[in-house]
């Protein structure tokens, strides 16, 4: 399994980071968490296009996690190449809702033509893909907000989403090979519903991940150290997320 970050920002706009979007590529198929503004482009550095995705999961419907999910549907129907893979399209509570309402808006534009389109909601459960199993659990930001937990064989990998410290976060990510968390701002900010370098390793420590990859970074972040800031917290190895910057996620030797 590799994961590559194509999105390390937030809602703000910023030259070196783009809005949130990861990209999971394992046994042949592109998963993508979160489609906020630059994953498009991102992916066409990368040699990946609107056909090429089999599955999207959103953590939540903030616009800068979902925001290039429009431009995605609209190009499969209307681009030069015509999309032809299905595509299944995941979501926490509410999310049937928001998909219908945003169909409406869009009048008929984001009706898949050639390809058959699954969306459904994924909250506190789980499916699977090809040789993945997909598991969210409920997080504290918004009251859809869900984490991932995605596992190919022994490996498995946890991403947060925008989540406040909270032991759901902890215990689902029990035992993961490369845990993803959030880290809005640095640790003099605190936030009920974000994530600050001291809290994500507190996270990372109890939950006893050995691998930390820090992403979501306000512009404010890059002003400070923050993997000094982790490192009051955690021990293990951190990795702080830079736009493009690909991932291994290996199985640790248990
Ligand atoms: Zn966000
Ligand atoms: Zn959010």
């Amino acid at each position: 399994m590799r994961l590559t970050v194509l999105g390390s920002g937030s809602c703000v706009p910023s030259l070196k980071r783009g809005a949130s979007g990861i990209l999971l590529q394992a046994s042949g198929q592109n998963i993508l968490i979160d489609m906020g503004l630059g994953t498009l482009h991102k992916l066409l550095q990368l040699g990946i296009t609107y056909s090429d995705v089999d599955l999207v999961g959103f953590t939540h419907v903030h616009p800068d996690h979902i925001s290039e999910l429009v431009p995605f549907l609209f190009a499969s129907k209307y681009g030069e190449k015509k999309r032809d893979r299905d595509l299944t399209v995941l979501g926490g509570k509410g999310f049937l809702s928001f998909f219908e309402s945003l169909s409406k808006t869009f009048q008929n534009w984001l009706e898949p033509e050639n390809f058959q389109l699954e969306v459904r909601e994924l909250t506190d459960s789980s499916m699977v893909i090809g040789d993945m199993e997909i598991r969210t659990n409920s997080v504290k930001h918004s009251e859809e907000s869900v984490a991932y937990r995605i596992c190919q064989g022994d490996k498995t990998v946890v991403i947060s989403g925008d989540t406040g410290y909270c032991i759901e976060i902890v215990e689902f990510s029990r035992g993961a090979d490369l845990l993803v968390l959030e880290c809005s701002s640095p640790n003099s900010h605190k936030f009920d519903t974000h994530l600050n370098p001291a809290l994500a390793g507190s996270i990372a420590t109890e939950s006893g991940c050995r691998r930390l990859l820090l992403t979501h970074f306000n512009p404010v972040c890059d002003e400070v150290d923050i993997g000094s800031e982790a490192r009051e917290n955690f021990e293990g190895e951190l990795i702080l997320a830079e736009d493009l910057m690909a991932v291994g996620v290996e199985a640790k030797l248990r």
